[in-house]
């Protein structure tokens, strides 16, 4: 079977770790070129190092609350490869405290990351879509959009207005050729998630029918189904990949 991305551009924010990385990986197993965008500078040269170097995988420090650093990261892909055929809006953080404990700049900071971030990439790349006729846009959702976790007033949040972003891009699109849709992983063994207490981890995988967490390799493959005309019919969709927790 042919690659399944030959000749295909893709631009992954949060790329230089977890599953950002897992999807460059995939993407690149596939035929694709990436451009990593990251504010970590020290994790985007390593990931970049292993996707195969600069033929193949850039890497572009990048602040996704910023509008001027997507338009410079989208920029990058074009310049560089040539297009832009998929756009994974995928850069994240966890400020978690109950309401008592939260404050405002926490709330305001996590939204920004992901709900302004996945606007900014969103609108970016379907400014070149749109002309192209095509494109697959992928926004990362999270079980914690659909159900509200405790502590996660922010996140929840975020993660809940990214479902209608997609859903409302996805309209706007559609007759353009530029499918856009949304992941909802559910508890994926990465840094972001091996930072919690282990008693809030239990916790949480006895919520998991399949009695394990996932693999960031396991949400790449979702990405790559999305990416692909194989999901061709599909679009303003959120996929949950969660083992079936939270069905
Ligand atoms: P991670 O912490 O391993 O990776 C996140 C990456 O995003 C890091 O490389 C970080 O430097 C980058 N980043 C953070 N803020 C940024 C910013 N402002 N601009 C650019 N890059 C920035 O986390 P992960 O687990 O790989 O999470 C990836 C995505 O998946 C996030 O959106 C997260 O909310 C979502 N998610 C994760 C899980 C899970 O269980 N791990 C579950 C549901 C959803």
């Amino acid at each position: 079977m042919s690659a399944r991305l030959d000749g295909k551009v893709a631009v992954i924010t949060g790329g230089a770790q977890g599953i950002g990385l897992a999807i460059a990986r995939r993407f690149v197993d596939e035929g694709a070129r990436v451009v990593l965008g990251d504010l970590n500078t020290a994790a985007l040269e390593a990931a970049v190092a292993e996707l195969g170097g600069g033929d193949v995988a850039l890497g572009v420090q990048c602040d996704v609350t910023s509008s001027s650093d997507v338009d410079g990261l989208i920029d990058t892909a074009v310049v560089a490869f040539g297009s832009l055929d998929v756009m994974v809006n995928n850069a994240g953080i966890t400020r978690d405290a109950t309401m008592r404990k939260m404050t405002e700049e926490e709330f305001d900071l996590v939204i920004d990351v992901h709900l302004k971030g996945a606007w900014n990439g969103t609108r970016a790349a379907a400014a070149i879509m749109r002309e192209q006729g095509s494109g697959a846009i992928i926004n990362m959702s999270s079980i914690s959009g659909k159900v509200g976790f405790i502590g996660q007033t922010n996140y929840s949040a975020a993660k809940a207005g990214i479902v209608g972003l997609t859903k409302a891009a996805a309209k706007e699109l559609a007759h353009l050729g530029v499918r856009v849709n949304a992941i909802a992983p559910g508890l994926i063994r990465t840094a972001m998630t091996e930072a919690m207490p282990e008693r809030i981890w239990e916790s949480k995988m006895a919520e998991i029918p399949m009695g394990r967490a996932g693999e960031p390799s396991e949400i790449a493959s979702v990405a790559l189904f999305l990416a692909t005309p194989e999901s061709s019919y599909l679009t303003g969709c959120v996929l949950e990949v969660t083992g079936g927790r939270h069905i």
